[in-house]
């Protein structure tokens, strides 16, 4: 497959950001997700194990009760407020993030946005999360809007409202494009009708992610 124009060349883009943007090499988002399983629970419980690559974090939260063998009738109706649980978690440990800004990432958000690119996210990170995660590096100030988890637990419906989210802002006829760094983020964005390109900054390999309609080894490989 390849893309329909120069990637370069879209109107509106629309960024995963774990692997893809960055490395957190901390465990905030993840004790945030054994905290409110823990509360629900009554005992202690992780994710450790549980596919979370290109997954979404409600979906990621339906999972892990799901295996810990906590009924859905008990969770589901707390639901919102477990995210907010988790998101408030995430800032008050904020000061703990450790996280690698991925190699050419912030020269690609800054050349696509010096033309008059519209930048958003496509992240299967909860808002306030995400945000938290960009502002921790320094790379929030890049982006237009976002398109997080919040609602959803399916990514490609998720991606498809991040792409509605674009063309309300950049026009109905907007060319967008995802960048993500897991199959997950491929089929979401076929899913969604839209085209993606792959990095291999994440856990995959270029060989696994040839699902794409392009896929480089890092952002820095891109020539403007
Ligand atoms: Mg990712």
């Amino acid at each position: 497959m390849s893309l329909s124009r120069a990637w370069n060349a879209y109107d509106a883009y629309l960024f995963d950001i774990d692997g893809t943007l960055l490395h957190a090499k901390d465990a905030v988002h993840y004790f945030s997700f054994c905290h409110v399983l823990t509360n629900v629970a009554g005992r202690p419980v992780d994710i450790l194990g549980l596919p979370v690559q290109g997954k979404i974090d409600p979906g990621i939260l339906r999972d892990a009760f799901a295996r810990e063998g906590v009924a859905e009738e008990v969770w589901r109706p707390q639901l919102p407020q477990l995210l907010d649980d988790m998101a408030a978690h995430v800032e008050v440990n904020a000061g703990d993030f450790r996280i690698e800004v991925l190699p050419g990432v912030r020269e690609t958000l800054e050349h696509r946005r010096g033309r008059g690119a519209l930048l958003g996210l496509g992240t299967g990170n909860l808002e306030r999360i995400g945000w938290a995660k960009l502002k921790a590096c320094g790379l929030r100030e890049l982006f237009d809007f976002g398109g997080f988890s919040n609602g959803y637990e399916h990514r490609g419906e998720m991606i498809a409202a991040a792409a509605a989210q674009a063309r309300s802002l950049s026009g109905p006829d907007a060319a967008v494009l995802v960048v993500g760094d897991t199959p997950g983020d491929i089929a979401a964005a076929h899913f969604a009708g839209l085209e993606v390109m792959a990095v291999a900054t994440g856990i995959f390999a270029a060989e696994e992610l040839q699902g794409a309609d392009l896929v480089v080894g890092n952002l820095a490989e891109l020539r403007p």
